[in-house]
C-alpha cells in the first residue's frame, strides 16, 4: 500500500479531491476505474496551438507513469535552454513532477521577460474554477522545479475567429491572464490533504450536485448514487404547479393549492392551462378537435423532417466559426395519399470537406415541389434553411420555396393538446413521450450506448482512429435517431389530424 501513496498527485487528483474527497480516494485505489484520458489534445487543437507558436517544441504524452521520466528530461532540456528564445517558440505539453511528488503536464510554457508563461487550453469560451485550480498547481510544481513563472492564463476560444481554411488556425484562442483570481491558492496544503485523505479510511458517499459535474463521476454505481437521490416521484412532477407556468405557480400556491389536483378549472382563464389542469386531473390527453380541421386541409405528400447540427469550439470547415451551428444530417420521412411512407435522409461524413452544399442539395431533392414540410418546433428548421439559402446563391429560391411549405407542429400542439407525461415541458422529447410512447426505446438508443445526444455521436465520428465497423457502427445509430424522430412528427400529424370533438375538453 505504501507505494500508493508514493504515486504523484496531479490536476485530476486536485479536481476529484476538491469535489468529492470519496471520488478522489476511490481513484487512487481502483486507478483502472478512471476514465479521463490524458491530456492529448486533439490535431485540431494542435494545429491551433503549432499556428500560434511556430517554433514550438512538443513533449509526447507519456502513455505509462514509466514513460514520465523521459517526457521530464526533455521538458527540463527545452526549459532550460538558451534565455533569449525567439518569437514563437513554446513548450507544449511540459511534464513536470516537483520533489513533493506532484506532477504537472502543462499545456503551453512560454517565455516572457520575467519568467515563465503558462496556458491551460481550454475549447470553450469561459474557464471554470478547476482551470484555475490546475494553474496554481502547475505554477507550484514549476517553482518547486527551480523555474520562475511570471504568469499563468487559459487560452480559450475566440468566438470571433474565421477558419480560413489550409489549417490556418491562428487567432482561433485568446489569452484570458488568470493573475486576478489565481490569488494565493493554498496548493502545499491541498497536496498534504491529499495524502492525508489517500491514506485514511473510506471516505462516505456525500450524493450531489458533485455527482454529475465534469461528464459525471465513474464511481456513480458504487455510491448508489440514484438510490439515494432518487428523482422526485413521477406523479408529484406531472401534478406540480409548475406546468402552468411559474408566475401562475405562485399565485396558485399562494392561495393554498400545493398540486394542480385541488385548482378548480374556472378559477383558470388561459385554455392552454385549464387543459394542462384538466389531463392531469383526469389522468389522461386532452385533445381540443380544432386541429383536426387545420390537419385535414394538408394536402400529400406530407413531408416529417428533423435536422442534427453541432456547434463545433474549433471549426473544421473554411468560413465557420466557432459554436457555428451547423447542419450535419436531416431525416424526413414522406407520406403519401394512400398511406405508404418512405425514409430519406443524408448525414454529413464527419472526417469529409463541408457537407452544408451536399446537405441543401440532397434536401431539396427529397422534399421536391410540392407538399406541405411538418416540423416540431420548425423556427430550428427555418433557420438553418435561411442560413442555407444565404450561403448557397443558387440555391436560395429552391430553399426559400421549402420554407413557405413548413408547418410547425408546435403551436397546434401547444393550442390544442396536452398529455400529463409532458409535465408541463414543450420540448420533442417530451411531446415524443406523450404521441409516441412506443418509439422510446428508440429514442434513446443512442443514450444507452453512452452518447447523450445526436451530436455527441457526430463529435465520437470525428476522432481519429475509429475503427471502420465502429464507425458504421456509429453512422446507423444516428440515421436510426433520425427516422424515429421523424416517427414522432408523423404520430403527432396524426393524433392532432384525428383528434375527435371530446365533451370534457
Ligand atoms: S458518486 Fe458522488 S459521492 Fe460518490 S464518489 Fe462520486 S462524486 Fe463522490
Amino acid at each position: 500500500m505504501s507505494r500508493l501513496f508514493d504515486l504523484p498527485l496531479n490536476h485530476d487528483d486536485l479536481r476529484r479531491w476538491r469535489g468529492c474527497a470519496r471520488r478522489f480516494w476511490l481513484s487512487r485505489r481502483h486507478p483502472v476505474a478512471h476514465t479521463a484520458q490524458p491530456d492529448v489534445p486533439t490535431p485540431v487543437v494542435e494545429a491551433a496551438l503549432r499556428a500560434a507558436y511556430p517554433l514550438a517544441d512538443a513533449i509526447p504524452p507519456p502513455a505509462t507513469p514509466a514513460q514520465w521520466p523521459r517526457a521530464m528530461g526533455q521538458t527540463l532540456h527545452c526549459l532550460s535552454g538558451n534565455d533569449r528564445v525567439p518569437e514563437g517558440w513554446a513548450v507544449l505539453g511540459a511534464c513536470l513532477t516537483s520533489e513533493d511528488r506532484a506532477q504537472a503536464r502543462i499545456d503551453v510554457v512560454t517565455q516572457g521577460p520575467m519568467g515563465f508563461q503558462l496556458f491551460k487550453v481550454r475549447c470553450a469560451t469561459v474557464g471554470d474554477e478547476s482551470d484555475v485550480d490546475a494553474a496554481a498547481l502547475w505554477t507550484h510544481v514549476m517553482a518547486r522545479c527551480g523555474f520562475r513563472v511570471q504568469s499563468v492564463g487559459l487560452l480559450l476560444v475566440d468566438t470571433d475567429f474565421t477558419y480560413p481554411g489550409h489549417g490556418c488556425y491562428a487567432g482561433l484562442f485568446r489569452e484570458v491572464d488568470l493573475a486576478p483570481v489565481l490569488g494565493s491558492r493554498p496548493v502545499a496544503q491541498w497536496l498534504e490533504g491529499m495524502r492525508t485523505c489517500e491514506r485514511g479510511p473510506e471516505p462516505a458517499a456525500t450524493p450531489g450536485p458533485h455527482c454529475t459535474q465534469h461528464g459525471g463521476c465513474e464511481f456513480n454505481a458504487q455510491c448508489h448514487v440514484r438510490s439515494t437521490c432518487p428523482p422526485p416521484d413521477v406523479t408529484e412532477r406531472q401534478a406540480s404547479l409548475d406546468i402552468v407556468g411559474r408566475e401562475l405557480a405562485a399565485e396558485l400556491s399562494a392561495a393554498g393549492h400545493a398540486n394542480v389536483y385541488s385548482v378548480p378549472m374556472q378559477s383558470l382563464s388561459n385554455p392552454r392551462h385549464r387543459r394542462a389542469v384538466q389531463a392531469v386531473q383526469q389522468g389522461g390527453p386532452v385533445l381540443a378537435p380544432e386541429a383536426s380541421a387545420q390537419m385535414r386541409a394538408l394536402p400529400y405528400p406530407r413531408h416529417c423532417l428533423r435536422f442534427d447540427t453541432i456547434g463545433l469550439a474549433v471549426p473544421l470547415w473554411p468560413g465557420t466559426q466557432p459554436y457555428q451551428v451547423l447542419p450535419l444530417q436531416w431525416s424526413c420521412l414522406v407520406q403519401h395519399a394512400n398511406g405508404h411512407t418512405e425514409q430519406h435522409g443524408f448525414l454529413a461524413d464527419a472526417q469529409g470537406p463541408d457537407p452544408r452544399r451536399a446537405f441543401a442539395q440532397s434536401l431539396l431533392l427529397a422534399l421536391g415541389d410540392n407538399g406541405p414540410v411538418l416540423a416540431y418546433n420548425a423556427g430550428f428548421e427555418r433557420n438553418r434553411i435561411r442560413d442555407l439559402a444565404a450561403l448557397f446563391e443558387d440555391l436560395a429560391p429552391a430553399l426559400q420555396a421549402v420554407l413557405d411549405r413548413l408547418v410547425d407542429l408546435y403551436p397546434m400542439a401547444r393550442a390544442h393538446y396536452y398529455h400529463p407525461v409532458m409535465a408541463g415541458s414543450w420540448s420533442f422529447r417530451s411531446i415524443s413521450r406523450a404521441v409516441a410512447p412506443e418509439l422510446q426505446n428508440r429514442l434513446t438508443a443512442i443514450e444507452r450506448d453512452g452518447h447523450p445526444s445526436a451530436q455527441a455521436v457526430f463529435a465520437r465520428l470525428q476522432q481519429r482512429g475509429l475503427d471502420a465497423s465502429s464507425r458504421q457502427r456509429l453512422r446507423t445509430a444516428l440515421q436510426a435517431h433520425g427516422q424515429t424522430e421523424t416517427e414522432v412528427v408523423r404520430h403527432l400529424a396524426h393524433l392532432l389530424e384525428h383528434a375527435a370533438p371530446c365533451p370534457s375538453a
